[in-house]
């Protein structure tokens, strides 16, 4: 047995040595998806090393023979397995069933049978020379079935590059490195077989599984530099089938592409019976809101689904890619708890400030009917001591007025209930709003005449007309028109003025007027500028005036307030549509 010796065994062996320490190392990442794969790429790299090693060290004709043929495995491997990496990597993880694997098997198979058994040169023409250095050399020239082989290898290598750069192009940017260094892995081998075939390099020195441990390398820092074989979409993919969460993917036509395990249970429909049917029939009320505004800003909307009805919050986000609009992401979250238990603290919080605030109101009642009662148990008092038949009558008197008063404290009380209960309708008719000012301001006239007051009533030439409760209306009315007769001194003018826009009247006297300091809270219940009750009332007639208003979807503001009266408003929305 002749042996010889050529520097490029050294380099085969190195390479050898490489592929095997990284296909080892690939191999222990095996639990990430295509790492497996890539391992067996090695290994017929390393396979391939050794093969060329064993041809050229022994110058015998039937052993480069049996050598050039066990490389040949480990060529078809590489092409085999390679093809398989590239569509795990790009996650075409629906093609690798166990058919797909037997018949893109059967090429490499069949055409290696062919070549083990070649007596005919269908392959290959092999004849031997004595090359550069006196090296007893094996010459194989590729005939019609090496050509074949040769179309199919190189054919499966073009399209695994083509779905790897395509894959590369859809990655998020934290792949992307990771993608252009297993790209330029593909690309070393083939290039170095170009220039073996384009008779760069001598026919005898085959570098390409020395290439592949550079490409080895390169595999290697995609793999421990950014997470090889993509540890992060495992982790994810985990979270979309075991989050309780319901999570439904639509392209950018809103049409579903995905939809995960709690998806399907919530919306009670399964992924294949829906796929590709637009988004509208799983939310066919929502739908419309979720198109329009998910392509600006996320979309949050509250819905009931299920049965038993739960509480949901959807929320849309877009899909995007390097500022690429790719589709959109509808995720549902179960919230019937977290709601029911907000409900129930609202519910928790209004009960305590309704407690609070009938507390208020019956202690402040309380104090304003102190007042009368004490005059009228004192006036019975001297009722009881005296005998003059005059100071009895004016004693009388004096509890008349306080009977009255109270009276009077007893309708504010009732009125303002009323109002304040939104369960107590209100019985909305299209009115003239001068009329209803106008009555209201008749029934004072008098009143304010004893005193020599003037009501001047202005009507507006427009005659508007609103949806108004006659009854309610003319209570708040007077409580205003009463105001600004009480507080003008005697001898004055009152101005009533109807106005638009709106249905408008401002009461505009020349009293007293209001401090600036009273004025954020003379709309209080109970707020009077006299504390001291030297004049008559109980600080309920601006509350009332202003609920009733609200009511009409309406307000009362004080306009202006100075030492020579003070202007009060009270608008509602005029009935555009008047008949
Ligand atoms: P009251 O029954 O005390 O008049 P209101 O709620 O009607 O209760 O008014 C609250 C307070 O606002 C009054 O006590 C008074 O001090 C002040 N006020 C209301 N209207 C006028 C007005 N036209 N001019 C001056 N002060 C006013």
């Amino acid at each position: 047995m002749l042996l010889q010796f050529s520097p490029i065994i050294v380099l085969y062996l190195v390479a050898a040595l490489i592929n095997l320490i990284l296909a080892r190392t690939t191999w222990y990442q095996h639990k990430q998806p295509g790492s497996g794969l890539w391992a067996l790429v090695l290994l017929c790299a390393v396979l391939w090393a050794v093969g060329s090693t064993l041809q050229m060290v022994v110058a015998d004709p039937i052993w480069m023979l049996s050598m050039a043929r066990f490389t040949h495995i480990c060529i078809m491997g590489i092409v085999y397995f390679w093809g398989l990496f590239a569509l795990r990597y790009s996650n075409h993880n629906e093609w690798l069933t166990l058919r797909f694997k037997i018949l893109t098997a059967i090429v490499p198979v069949v055409s290696y049978l062919i070549f083990l058994f070649d007596r005919g040169n269908w392959f290959y023409a092999t004849s031997y020379y004595t090359g550069e250095g006196g090296l007893f050399l094996l010459r194989m020239e590729p005939r019609l079935l090496a050509w074949v082989w040769a179309i199919y290898g190189y054919g499966v290598l073009i399209i695994s590059l083509v779905v790897v750069v395509r894959s590369v192009w859809r990655t998020p940017n934290l792949y992307r490195m990771q993608a252009v260094l297993i790209t330029l892995a593909v690309l070393l081998p083939m290039t170095s077989n170009f220039a073996q075939f384009s008779g760069l390099i001598p026919d005898y020195i085959d570098l390409t599984p020395v290439v592949f441990m550079a490409a080895g390398i390169l595999m290697l820092i995609a793999a421990q530099r950014f997470e090889f074989l993509r540890l992060v979409p495992v982790a994810y993919d985990t979270i979309y089938h075991s989050i309780n969460n319901g999570i439904v993917i639509v392209n950018t036509d809103w049409r579903i592409v995905r939809m995960n395990p709690s998806a399907e249970s919530i919306l009670g429909t399964t992924q294949s019976a829906t796929v590709g049917q637009s988004l509208q029939i799983l939310f066919p009320a929502q739908y419309e809101v979720i198109m329009r505004t998910t392509y600006e800003q996320p979309t949050m909307i509250e819905l009931k689904l299920g049965n038993p009805v739960r509480t949901y919050e959807l929320q849309a986000n877009t899909l995007s890619n390097q500022s690429m609009l790719m589709g959109y992401i509808i995720m549902l979250a179960d919230i019937t708890e977290r709601k029911i238990a907000s409900e129930e603290h609202s519910r928790l919080l209004l009960e305590e400030e309704r407690t609070r605030i009938l507390t208020t109101f019956i202690a402040k009642a309380a104090h304003e009917f102190r007042t009368p009662l004490s005059v009228i148990k004192s006036g019975e008092y001297l009722i009881g001591k005296s005998s003059e038949l005059e100071k009895i009558r004016s004693i009388a008197t004096q509890n008349t007025i306080q009977v009255d008063a109270i009276s009077h404290l007893v309708d504010n009380l009732l009125l303002m209930t009323r109002v304040d209960n939104r369960q107590v309708a209100f019985n909305l008719q299209k009115l003239d709003w001068n009329e209803c000012v106008q009555t209201v301001v008749e029934t004072q006239r008098a009143s304010a005449a004893g005193r020599g007051i003037t009501l001047i009533y202005e009507a507006d030439q427009t005659h508007p007309v609103a949806l108004i409760d006659d009854e309610m209306m003319a209570n708040a009315l007077r409580e205003l028109l009463d105001n600004a007769i009480r507080y003008s001194p005697n001898d004055s003018t009152v101005r009533i003025v109807c106005s638009t826009p709106h249905c408008t009247v401002k009461f505009i006297d020349e009293g007293i007027g209001i401090g600036e300091s009273d004025q954020p809270h003379i709309f209080e219940q109970f707020y009077r500028v006299d504390a001291s009750h030297n004049t008559r009332g109980f600080g309920l007639g601006l509350p009332i005036a202003r609920a009733v208003a609200e009511r009409h979807n309406g307000r009362v503001e004080l306009e202006s307030s100075s030492e020579q009266g003070s202007v009060f408003s009270l608008w509602l929305p005029a009935d555009p549509l008047k008949s």
